[in-house]
């Protein structure tokens, strides 16, 4: 690949000046990736902690997806949905049977999906459970992250989502996380979904009590009410299992993938669920023109079966574990808290040392790429690939930062 011959500053300088200023990155600027590794302009070379939220769980470049997607890309991209495409099915069956579900509806983005489950619900509620016109109710959690539509940060709690973004839908309840008498309190005869994340990622690496989820799906299932888990961060390996919600024996009504099943190559994204419940779209009903294309089924296939076959859930479990009780025996005078499952990692820093987004521009200095979420929190996420070896690596780099030795 060419070069741009233009150094980082100047490509940040370019970013900056003309593109809109909607993120705070780090200043790094990355032109090479593999693995859990990425290398800057200058050649300098980075572990990769974030794995873009979560979206990267088999690594970057992963040989196995790059192959499958440039074997597709002399085959064919695109038909849209006006056409049957010959990777869809098999790829449809394909996630249905690793999500033990019946039914999957394709889209792009995370956020898409979260919204394919919101029209999926609310027309379960008038057609199959008989709410009234116009009445759907859906209960949502406090610091939730469910994407960045107008509609998803209506229901946000999170101040800065919606300011300057309204008026918004309504037809949204809020309960506090992890909280069943609250959702108890909630559920009313127009309910027809509960949207949760198994773990809130984005809130700061929030785990809820043990036996949340398994309370909240009976709660649910005696109110007839669709548990809709946005597994889009948690699932596919990340947290040590398949999905988050396997934990605790949960298999939700709607389940919302997305970001991993893309293998960090495509936007791939999808939600799940029985028949009796997607069979309430109807052609013309909802769509989207790249959902669903060959492309991304392609890479999808690869990127799931790469986690299925290599069993990238075991090995977050394993590496998880390891890196959770290193990270915990670090003596620090600046870590409140170290929280998390398989290789979905918070430390949360006291606020009397300032927020996490210093510590993160000093693991950059080291060499490590993590990000702040949520002003306190600094989330180790590493593509699930990762060895016990470069976990050794970066050890000792975050124990420099967090023990406060870097200055
Ligand atoms: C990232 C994320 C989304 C949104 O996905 P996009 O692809 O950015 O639209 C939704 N829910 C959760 C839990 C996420 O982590």
């Amino acid at each position: 690949m060419e070069k741009t011959g233009l150094s980082s500053r100047e490509l940040i300088e370019l970013a900056e000046r003309y593109s809109a200023h909607n993120y705070h990155p780090l200043p790094v600027v990355i032109s090479r990736a593999e693995g859990v590794w990425v290398w800057d302009v200058e050649g300098a070379k980075y572990m990769d902690m974030l794995s873009s939220y979560s979206a990267l769980n088999q690594g970057h470049l992963n040989k196995r997806i790059i192959a499958a997607a440039k074997a597709q890309l002399d085959a064919l991209t695109l038909t849209s949905r006006a056409f049957h495409n010959d990777r869809f099915g098999p790829f449809c069956e394909y996630l249905c049977k690793v999500a033990g579900q019946e039914s999957t509806l394709l889209m792009n983005t995370g956020a898409e999906a979260v919204e394919t489950a919101i029209k999926a619900a609310r027309k379960w509620g008038y057609s199959v459970k008989g709410v009234a016109k116009d009445r759907a109710e859906i209960i949502t959690c406090e610091n939730n992250f469910h994407g960045r539509t107008t509609t998803i940060v209506g229901f946000s709690s999170e101040e800065q989502y919606r300011e300057g973004f309204g008026p918004f839908a309504p037809g949204f309840k809020m309960i506090p996380y992890s909280d069943v008498e609250a959702l108890k309190r909630a559920v009313t005869p127009d309910t027809v979904a509960f949207l949760v994340e198994p773990i809130q990622g984005e809130a700061g690496v929030i785990v809820p009590e043990d036996g949340f989820l398994k309370e909240a799906a009976a709660v649910c299932r005696e109110n007839n009410v669709l548990l809709m888990l946005d597994e889009i961060q948690t699932g596919l390996g990340r947290t040590g299992k398949m999905f988050c919600c396997e934990h605790e024996g949960v298999t939700p009504d709607v389940l919302i993938v997305g970001k991993a099943l893309g293998g960090g190559v495509f936007p791939v994204s999808g939600i799940l669920a029985r028949k009796e419940v997607m069979d309430v779209f109807t052609p013309g009903d909802h769509g989207s023109t790249f959902g669903g294309n060959p492309l991304a089924c392609a890479i999808g296939m690869e990127a799931l079966k790469v986690i299925v076959e290599e069993d990238l859930p075991a090995r977050a479990a394993e590496s998880g574990e390891y890196l959770m009780e290193r990270l915990r025996a670090i003596e620090s005078p600046h870590v409140k808290e170290v929280r998390g499952k398989g290789l979905l990692i918070g430390v949360e820093i006291k606020e009397t040392s300032g927020t996490a987004r210093p510590f993160c521009e000093k693991l950059k200095d080291l060499g490590i790429l993590a990000k702040e979420t949520h002003h306190q929190v600094v989330r180790f996420a590493p593509p699930l690939v990762i060895t016990r070896e470069e976990i050794d690596w970066a050890l000792p780099r975050i124990e420099q930062v967090l023990a406060g030795r870097v200055e």
